[in-house]
């Protein structure tokens, strides 16, 4: 067997110890003769699972009584409409920090359910650098804030929570929940798509503050309700019982990692060692991002010549090294640094990086 360094930026690498239990349990799960996706989210062994997963993540991320922690599906898009619905009532306005394109889209979305004022932006400058704190127009009887702390795309990152006041403060965690330590008390709401950090996709988690749930007061339907999933224990439907089970599993993993004041530390090595072999190359591979805004997770970079980008990834595929292609919206290359990618797989990189120069200089 040959696994790949994996350095997609979603659906992403999956821990590999994680991928070896999955397939252990493949078959007869928990002695029960059959898989988990064979099982019943009602029985009494989903429903174990599903409290285990909790637990674990409420221990990772320190999350206060005082919020839920919600399974959903659905994709971090659906939610991107969902929020507005269950947070803001008709008539009602929202602030939204635009920083990338998943916080351009997140306002596009909401604009059918909400009066969204963009209170920053730093669209004109190509989201190379982050709105500060100190630009925000905000509204203080604003429904909430919303901005996503990580963009996946333009690779920037706010390494801090910035303060909203009473506003509750929403965030799209999908590229960088579980990277690190979180004060999860700051929120209002957090929610990500479980393809990066968590596990594959179709699976969106949520973390909610309670008094929140009790603000959806526009008709709807239940399905579109928050606090029905969380009266449910999301299981309002069928829930998507595989994510589930592998979310829970990273959760273990995480756990046995050293938590995430351990994931913190890799993470900062991890793109410490590929912004310094980009800023060390003399110019043949360049990152143009403000370097107080460059995320740990997704790493964008260029060749001195985009002539060079098929060969690049060429031979990268060929030295092992998968998904290093950009977004299509940048061109040239990311390498998106998750925690189930190891510090040896940026190691590996940074050296193919590096031959690659010499080879084509
Ligand atoms: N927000 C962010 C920050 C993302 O990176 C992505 C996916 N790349 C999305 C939202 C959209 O997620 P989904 O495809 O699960 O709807």
């Amino acid at each position: 067997m040959s696994r790949v360094w994996n350095f997609s930026a979603g659906p992403a690498a999956i821990p590999t110890a994680v991928l070896e239990r999955a397939q252990r349990e493949l078959l007869d799960w928990n002695g029960s003769g059959a898989s988990v996706m064979e099982l019943s989210h009602r029985g009494k062994r989903f429903i174990g699972l599903a409290e285990q997963a909790e637990a674990d993540l409420r221990e990772l991320l320190k999350i206060p009584a005082d919020y839920a922690v919600l399974f959903l599906q659905g994709g971090a898009t659906q939610h991107f409409a969902q929020i507005p619905l269950n947070l803001a009532g008709e008539g009602d306005s929202a602030d939204y920090i635009v920083n990338g394109h998943w916080g351009e889209k997140a306002a596009s979305e909401a604009a059918s359910y909400v009066r969204v004022n963009v209170a920053a932006s730093s669209r004109n400058e190509q989201y190379l650098r982050l709105p500060p704190r100190a630009s925000w127009q905000l509204d203080p009887r604003a429904a909430y804030v919303h901005y996503t702390p990580n963009e996946t795309i333009h690779g920037v990152e706010y390494h801090d929570v910035p303060e909203v006041g009473e506003v509750p403060l929403v965030a799209d965690m999908s590229s960088n929940i579980l990277a690190e330590p979180l004060d999860v008390s700051r929120f209002g709401l957090i929610y990500a798509g479980a393809q990066k950090n968590i596990g594959p996709s179709g699976l969106v988690v949520m973390i909610i503050r309670r008094d929140l749930l009790q603000r959806a007061a526009r008709p709807m339907a239940k399905i579109f309700r928050y606090a029905e999933h969380a009266a449910n224990d999301s299981m309002l439907n069928t829930p998507n019982t595989w994510g589930w089970y592998l979310a829970g599993l990273t959760f273990q993993w995480l756990k046995e990692q050293g938590g995430l004041e351990a994931m913190a530390h890799r993470n900062r090595d991890k793109a410490g060692l590929l912004y310094q072999a980009i800023d060390g190359s003399g110019g043949y591979y360049r990152n143009p991002i403000d370097p107080a805004a460059r995320s740990r997770m997704n790493v964008p970079f260029t060749l001195h010549d985009s002539a060079l980008d098929a060969d690049f990834l060429k031979e990268s595929e060929a030295a092992g090294l998968l998904a290093l292609k950009g977004h299509k919206a940048l061109g040239g290359m990311r390498a998106s640094l998750y925690n189930a990618v190891p510090l040896e797989a940026v190691q590996v990189l940074v050296q193919f990086m590096r031959d690659f120069a010499a080879r084509h200089g």
